[in-house]
């Protein structure tokens, strides 16, 4: 897309506004695709969460992908774009086991990350294939806000309660299909991949049944140039050698699978605001937008870094700004980040805002949260109303309060 396209968007739907470029989804999952062309039997599972708009989920169901989701609620949206029950993994944590079941009657394969769970459901529906996630202890990002492989991770069933895990399994009579790990979001390090990989083979080695094992995900993405993302081309070549090794010395055929959400739909997005105001103070200039962590909350929540490009002037000439939003809260977007020159009314284009973005949005200030658009064959396609007026008060009740009297009165 040029920023041509981008302005045009922002013109003909209004500013905030997300789009998502689909040529560069499909780019994606065909790059996964072809990185592991020599597995016989290959499962992408697109993450909801990332980006839930149906239309996309459409996309991905119309490239072959299947789903992964973490709640009833993405399970049904999946279900009504199109995307069958067999497709659709389930990977909650902490749910109940009225959730689990709820679940398990629609068809869609059911991933258990805790021992007490485990047990409940083997016990009153043993017939039903269960995957078990692990934690192989294993940290393959940095930063421990988004890791979640580590010893004191609260996702998935310890690498040392595999006994346990067994017990259950021969105690109950269930059948364990799959084995499962997550090890957190931004895997720099291929060679840690592989050794996390390792532990799921040693685990996998226990389960007789298996059909599939999922390698999760938390592939990095670049998000300015020259940044460094996972080699999925080499983590490609190598993991799946260790995985056919795998299936040769189990003696079947297994799936391999994945479950990507960031790496197949972050840098599709942007995220196009308009600058209400250039706020000049002693020390910084500020560019103040439309918008806020009502809209897109990566920046503070995470210390992401988007890159922000000023479309309306891309030939500017780039000066220092502290680019925040119009939330009543520090919502700090960038600060001292070289921009092309702003004027109030510009349009800023953020990078990086396909995945965890529109997904993450709420109504604080009771705002209206963005529309979302879909850029495909040359033509922008709304794929998400702006919400209204309307939207803000669904759902609330106005009480009366007939005998309430005020002190004074
Ligand atoms: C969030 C999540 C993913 C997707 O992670 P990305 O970093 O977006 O690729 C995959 N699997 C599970 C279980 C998740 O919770």
């Amino acid at each position: 897309m040029t920023h041509q396209d981008l302005l045009q968007v922002a013109d003909e739907f209004g500013h905030p506004v997300y789009v998502y470029d689909a040529e560069k989804i499909i780019s994606q999952y065909n790059r996964l695709q072809s990185a592991f062309k020599e597995v016989k039997d290959l499962r992408i599972n697109y993450a909801v969460k990332a980006l839930s708009n149906i239309s996309v989920l459409r996309l991905f169901n119309k490239l072959g992908s299947g789903l992964d989701t973490v709640s009833l609620q993405e399970v049904k949206l999946g279900l009504e774009a199109g995307v069958d029950s067999s497709k659709i993994i389930y990977t909650p944590n902490g749910v109940s086991l009225e959730e689990i079941e709820e679940v398990a009657v629609l068809g869609v394969q059911i991933n258990i990350d805790n021992l007490s769970i485990l047990e409940q459901f083997g016990t009153k529906h043993p017939e039903v294939p269960v995957c078990i996630r692990i934690n192989p202890h294993v940290m393959a990002g940095g930063n421990t806000n988004i890791s979640v492989g580590h010893i004191d991770s609260k996702f998935g069933i310890s690498i040392h309660q595999i006994p346990h895990t067994l017990r259950i399994v021969k105690n109950t009579g269930m059948n364990i299909n799959g084995i499962h790990m997550h090890t957190g979001s931004d895997i720099l390090d291929i060679d840690v991949f592989l050794y996390a990989s390792e532990i799921l083979f040693d685990t996998a080695k226990h389960f007789k049944d298996l059909e599939f094992l999922d390698f999760g995900s938390g592939f990095k993405v670049p998000y300015k140039e020259g940044d460094i993302e996972t080699n999925i081309e080499e983590l490609g070549e190598k993991l799946t050698k260790r995985f056919k090794d795998f299936c040769k010395a189990y003696g079947r055929d297994l799936t391999l699978a994945f479950e990507p959400g960031k790496f197949l739909v972050s840098e599709a997005g942007k995220f196009l605001v308009k600058v209400n105001v250039i706020k000049q103070t002693t020390s910084t200039v500020f560019a103040q937008v439309d918008s806020g962590f009502n809209h897109l909350i990566r920046p503070m929540f995470y210390g992401s870094r988007h890159e922000i490009h000023n479309i309306s002037n891309p030939k500017g000439r780039e000066r220092f700004y502290s680019v925040v939003g119009y939330i009543c809260e520090t919502d700090t977007f960038a600060s001292n980040r070289k921009i092309e020159e702003i004027k109030e009314g510009d349009i800023l284009a953020f990078s990086n805002a396909g995945a965890y973005s529109f997904s993450m949005a709420s109504n604080y200030n009771s705002r209206f949260r963005p529309p979302e658009v879909l850029w495909y064959e040359g033509k922008a396609h709304l794929i998400r109303k702006r919400e209204t007026f309307e939207d803000i008060l669904r759902g609330q009740v106005a009480l009366d309060f007939s005998t309430v009297t005020a002190e004074n009165e």
